[in-house]
């Protein structure tokens, strides 16, 4: 899509830092960190939004979710734990209209989240 930052991003125009990268999944570091580790994970098609998961597309979900225990061990926080979150639309607090799960961990983090 031509207008989003995160289409950007994974056909390079515009910079990030890449932590892991196949047929379906781009993911690089988040440029302001919440946490020691702070990963975006993103499909390489354009969804929008968790709202736009559907049969059709949801492999890249599924790869997505496959990648992330393998970051966590290579990273060294599988044991000790980590949070994957989604942001979706205004409330959920979604700023960049890509889908993308944020992968973080070397803290502890609160529960119930703000
Ligand atoms: P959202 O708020 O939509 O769930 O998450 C968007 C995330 O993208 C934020 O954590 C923000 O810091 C990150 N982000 C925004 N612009 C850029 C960028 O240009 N590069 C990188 N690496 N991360 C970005
Ligand atoms: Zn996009």
């Amino acid at each position: 899509m031509k207008d989003c930052l995160f289409c950007k991003i994974i056909n390079g125009k515009i910079p990030s830092t890449k932590v892991y990268e196949d047929d379906y999944v781009f993911a690089f570091n988040d440029i302001e960190p919440q946490a020691p580790y702070h990963i975006v994970i993103v499909p390489k098609h354009h969804i929008s939004s968790a709202n736009e998961i559907n049969a059709e597309n949801s492999i890249y979900i599924s790869k997505i979710f496959e990648i992330i225990p393998k970051l966590a061990k290579d990273l060294g926080f599988d044991q000790n734990g980590y949070r994957v979150i989604n942001n979706c639309g205004k409330d959920g607090g979604q700023t960049v209209n890509h889908l993308h799960f944020h992968l973080t961990a070397g803290r502890q983090f609160g529960w119930p989240a703000g």
